[in-house]
């Protein structure tokens, strides 16, 4: 619920049209070409229902009154072209205009997740994907609303509407004049009734994201609901969220379609009092009947769209809110841009420096305090440190998510902030804790590391990461698509999968965090084996969690609340009396007997005295 958290001042008339003038101007040109053909196929039809009121009069006078029979085949033969004519261009209205709308929808998911590419980690930082996702598809949806009843309602009723009104006011000048005294009030009653759906509306779409993003993070994480039977207690809360969006729907309704009994009762009465005028006109003044027949057509007809016109700023004031929700994602101006004038980062050994490093996610909350160490090319750097000491925000600083309080990284002694982010990250493998994949093949998957990579590079990571004799084993081999979050391959595999995706990326950094969850011996031993490859030869900074990373480690960085506490090498380390990194070597060595390789590390904190 997080992302427009800050309710802002409702709209006032001046932004509205602003937005509106922003979408158009930023999407008209696009378009120019089915917009002229919607407006003028809506010329069309709005011609065909004037000329349909016009051939009224003649009908009933000539026809019926003066039962003048040579005209019978003439008006009839125009009656029915007058159909045609609105059938077609109708239905090529219809047409464009759908397309305009689809495209329209399509271009603004295009940009919309553009920007979220772009943006840096901080917009995440307090973000669920899942709403994030629902809120956008709600939002994007409601774009094309706006526009399509925009365009659709000023090129289809509008000018059908001027078209009917002219011809009232031929037929009948005064009695028009009477009637559309009456408009006002319908007015006033749908001006009440927008400013009731802004606040709903907004009120839906995040309450809708919340639902979306819940069943979504709940099926993602389907087997903790089950080890842990909590689906009584997901669909029980699933449910009040449900009751809570269906009873808003039901509130905009309630408030919407308020404006339908108001201009029913205004648009009976104005119909009716004609009938009972034109009436009693007819049979006093001995009038010939076709003009007013004429005129009370014209009326009919009139109503629809005048309706649709009346109802335009009910709707419009929904999809407003849904425009604005997705300039705020569009208007966000990404963080960590490059530098006027950065540089490509060319690191030739690929020693990393940090020095004197500050930095917090939240004014006045440090996260990270004064470090500063080397990460030596080619060799092992292990950081160990309870949880939230924080090893993953230092981790993240490296790939510069995150934009320093004080201090520098150095890279080969080039700024990491002096650098493009592109060159940047494509110095850089990460290999996460959790092993992510993609939606597309194994081979995708492997690829993304480096999408110029070739078949056989690939074949040559997979089978350095051990990777190789699995996936020939798939049905389809490399090209076996991958379900989601690779639901059909065991932990170890997915590891190995995305241990093989940095090594093709062939970087000369490795930033690891290794695995937490245990695995099986066999598959531990193979992740085990494919890390020691990818480390080779690499700076590596990696978060460990195992014992044998931190004995192998050519440095140890032991951090506390945000500092570094201890450094150097296990047998260094090891000999400081009662230091944090021997106490807690202790306990582990105690534990674990001799299964030093592959034990987990503890958690540092649970191990003090
Ligand atoms: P570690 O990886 O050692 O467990 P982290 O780097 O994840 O530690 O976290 C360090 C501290 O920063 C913790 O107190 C954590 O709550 C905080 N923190 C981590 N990520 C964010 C974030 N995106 N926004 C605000 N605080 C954060």
């Amino acid at each position: 619920m997080s992302l427009f958290k800050k309710k802002k001042k409702l709209f006032q008339p001046k932004e509205a049209t602003s937005l509106i003038r922003r979408m158009i101007s930023e999407n008209i040109k696009e378009y120019k070409v089915a917009y002229a053909i919607a407006i003028l196929a809506s010329l069309v039809s709005a011609g065909t229902s004037a000329g349909l009121v016009y051939l009224m009069k003649p009908m009933i006078d000539k026809i019926f009154v003066e039962q003048n029979t040579s005209l019978i085949g003439l008006i009839s033969g125009a009656i029915f072209f007058m159909f045609l004519l609105r059938g077609v261009s109708s239905y090529v209205q219809a047409v464009e205009l759908a397309k305009i709308g689809n495209n329209l929808v399509a271009r603004y998911q295009k940009r919309i997740f553009d920007q979220l590419m772009r943006l840096g980690m901080d917009f995440y930082a307090d973000k669920r994907s899942g709403q994030l996702a629902a809120q956008i598809n709600q939002n994007v949806t409601g774009i094309r609303d706006l526009l399509n009843m925009t365009i659709s309602s000023i090129a289809r009723d509008a000018i059908s509407l001027i078209g009917l009104i002219a011809m009232m006011f031929y037929m009948e000048p005064i009695l028009s004049l009477v009637v559309f005294l009456i408009g006002p009030p319908i007015v006033l009653a749908v001006a009440y009734i927008s400013r009731r759906i802004r606040t709903v509306t907004r009120d839906l779409v995040n309450l809708n994201s919340h639902l979306l993003g819940a069943m979504q993070e709940t099926l993602q994480g389907i087997t903790i609901v089950k080890a842990f039977t909590m689906e009584n207690l997901m669909s029980q809360k699933i449910s009040a969220l449900i009751e809570q969006s269906e009873a808003r729907s039901n509130k905009i309704a309630r408030v919407s379609e308020r404006t339908t009994p108001i201009s029913e009762i205004v648009a009976g009465f104005a119909i009716a009092g004609v009938i009972a005028y034109g009436g009693h006109a007819a049979i006093a003044n001995q009038q010939p009947p076709g003009a007013m027949f004429a005129f009370i057509t014209a009326l009919l007809m009139a109503y629809e769209p005048a309706r649709r016109l009346a109802r335009l700023q009910v709707g419009l004031e929904r999809s407003l809110v849904n425009a604005r929700m997705i300039y705020e994602i569009l208007d966000i101006p990404p963080q960590q841009a490059d530098k006027d004038g950065a540089v490509t980062l060319n690191p030739k050994n690929g020693d990393i420096t940090f020095d004197n490093v500050c930095f917090s996610y939240q004014p006045e909350q440090p996260v990270l305090a004064n470090i500063s160490f080397q990460a030596t090319a080619g060799k092992i750097t292990a950081i160990v440190g309870a949880s939230g000491a924080g090893k993953s925000t230092l981790i993240g600083l490296v790939q510069r998510f995150y934009d320093l309080t004080s201090g520098t990284i150095t890279i080969d002694g080039q700024n990491i902030s002096d650098v493009t982010k592109d060159s940047l990250r494509h110095s850089i493998a990460y290999v996460s804790q959790q092993p992510y994949l993609f939606e597309g093949s194994v081979g995708d998957n492997i690829r993304y590391g480096r999408p110029d990579a070739t078949q056989d590079e690939i074949i040559q990571a997979s089978k350095l990461a051990h990777a190789h004799e699995f996936i020939v084993k798939l049905p389809q081999g490399y090209d076996t698509p991958i379900g989601e979050n690779g639901a059909s391959l065991s932990g170890g595999q997915r590891q190995r999968l995305s241990i093989a995706r940095a090594i093709i990326r062939n970087a000369p950094i490795l930033l690891l965090d290794e695995a937490t969850s245990a695995l099986d011996n066999e598959s531990e031993k193979k992740v085990q084996e494919a890390l020691e490859y990818v480390m080779r030869d690499r700076t590596t900074l990696v978060i460990a969690h195992r014992l044998s990373t931190v004995i192998d480690a050519d440095n140890i960085i032991v951090m506390e609340a945000g500092r570094i506490v201890e450094e150097g090498r296990h047998e260094d380390l090891i000999m400081i009396q009662n230091g944090i990194y021997s106490r807690f070597y202790e306990l582990q060595s105690g534990r674990q007997g001799d299964q030093h390789d592959i034990a987990l590390l503890e958690d540092l904190q649970g191990n003090e005295p």
